[in-house]
């Protein structure tokens, strides 16, 4: 039986966009026992192998029609910026020579709402984005394309595999310290670890405009089988397609959510964020309240504070009784300038009025500082620099 390819036109589908269930309907089509289908999710998400031939355990014929059936493919890296231990940019190179950027974190508190998060891994699920926000660097282009849920698995696995790779050859540094570099043969490799503890959805594209990819991926990653993430773990984030979170309240998995907001009013919303001409904030809210009483969870609300646009205090207000309506925190991020853009952020002390007026409506604020800030200046901005040094070479695919 051939597998119709689901996601990417004429090349058979990636395995990791299937779950335990599908792939096992399909061993017992192919009369393999279904015992098999647990060691070659081991291999995928444990071991996180890229190469059918690395699975010793499974038998020659069985990996012979795996390789026949499926694609596995991982990432190129093309760029990356940031040091070992502080905010990670990675660039990738997909199939099709798309571009897409992954960003890892350290410890981001402010982000997730605990403070024992260790990495959090902020990943795209577009390449492009439609919906044109004015402030933001992944619209500036347009929208290519949707991401497919084994790539917006493997990000995580990629971002996985490269720290692995950087322990060991850490390692490999100590264990050559005594001249002889036998110390380095004899090191076992390192343990297959799980790096990632918090995922946030909030890299380039909107999640809800490519719902079902999205949907399956975490699916996948939640998974015990899989990436083993907790649901409460995984934040997604949306520019606020009213519908979408309506039907992501009616879904079973506990995702957090995040609304980019950043105006409280439709007339400083929609000034810089087309999107709230189709879904004005009354719409927003009312799904927002859905889905608050069908999970009973608080829904976060980033506010990027952009100087002069939407920091005047008559936003206050308007902002307080959202939040309170949606029993909601809000995390107000100062704006990361993006190159080409007019836009900036608010002085320091303009930052520290707009947290303290809110708080004195009573409203549960942060601020982010400059530390996890950085990640925000990922949403785009590294593709963007890169195609455009390419000299749009890299849009082609
Ligand atoms: N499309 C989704 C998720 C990706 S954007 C959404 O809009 O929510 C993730 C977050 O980064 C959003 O809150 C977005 O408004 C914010 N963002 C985009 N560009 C930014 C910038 N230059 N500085 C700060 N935050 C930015
Ligand atoms: Fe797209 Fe989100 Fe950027 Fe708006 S903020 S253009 S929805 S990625």
């Amino acid at each position: 039986m051939r597998l119709t390819p689901a996601y990417s036109g004429s090349v058979s589908a990636d395995v990791r966009s299937f779950t335990l269930e599908e792939l096992q309907a399909r061993f017992e089509a192919w009369g393999e026992p279904v015992y098999r289908v647990p060691q070659l999710l081991d291999w995928l998400y444990v071991r996180r192998a890229t190469d059918w031939d690395a699975m010793t355990n499974l038998p020659g014929a069985l990996r012979a029609r795996l390789r026949d059936e499926f694609s596995l493919r991982p990432f190129d890296l093309v760029r990356r910026q940031g040091s070992r231990d502080t905010t990670q940019k990675f660039l990738w190179r997909l199939q099709d020579h798309s571009l897409v950027e992954t960003v890892l974190i350290p410890a981001n508190p402010a982000l997730c709402g605990d403070d024992s998060d260790r990495h959090t891994l902020c990943v795209s699920t577009q390449v492009g984005c439609a919906y044109g926000c004015k402030f933001c660097a992944s619209g500036l282009d347009g929208w290519k394309r949707n991401l497919s849920p084994d790539e917006i698995v493997e990000q995580v696995l990629a971002v996985e595999r490269w720290s692995r790779s950087e322990r060991s050859a850490s390692r490999v540094d100590e264990g050559t310290s005594d001249d002889t570099g036998l110390a380095t043969r004899r090191l076992p490799p390192a343990p297959p670890q799980r790096l990632v503890d918090n995922l946030v959805v909030m890299g380039m594209g909107e999640p809800l405009a490519n719902y079902d990819h999205v949907l399956k991926a975490l699916k996948i990653l939640n998974a015990p089988w899989g990436g083993g993430l907790g649901a409460r773990k995984i934040t997604l984030s949306t520019s606020g397609l009213a519908p979408q979170i309506r039907r992501l309240a009616d879904e079973p998995l506990q995702f957090r959510l995040a609304i980019s907001l950043h105006g409280a009013t439709d007339e400083t919303r929609g000034r810089i964020m087309p999107v709230n001409r189709k879904y004005p904030l009354a719409e927003l809210s009312a799904a927002c309240g859905y889905y608050q009483a069908k999970k009973g969870r608080m829904i976060t609300l980033e506010y990027i504070l952009i100087a002069g646009v939407n920091d005047g205090l008559d936003q206050i207000k308007p902002l307080a009784a959202l939040a309170r309506r949606l029993h909601a925190k809000v995390n107000l991020i100062p704006y990361n300038p993006v190159e080409g853009l007019p836009w900036k952020r608010p002085e320091e002390k303009a930052q520290e009025n707009f947290l303290a007026a809110l708080e004195k409506q009573r409203v549960t604020a942060t601020l982010r500082h400059e530390k996890g800030g950085d990640i925000d200046a990922a949403c785009g901005q590294l593709r963007l620099k890169t195609e455009r040094e390419l000299g749009g070479a890299a849009r082609h695919g």
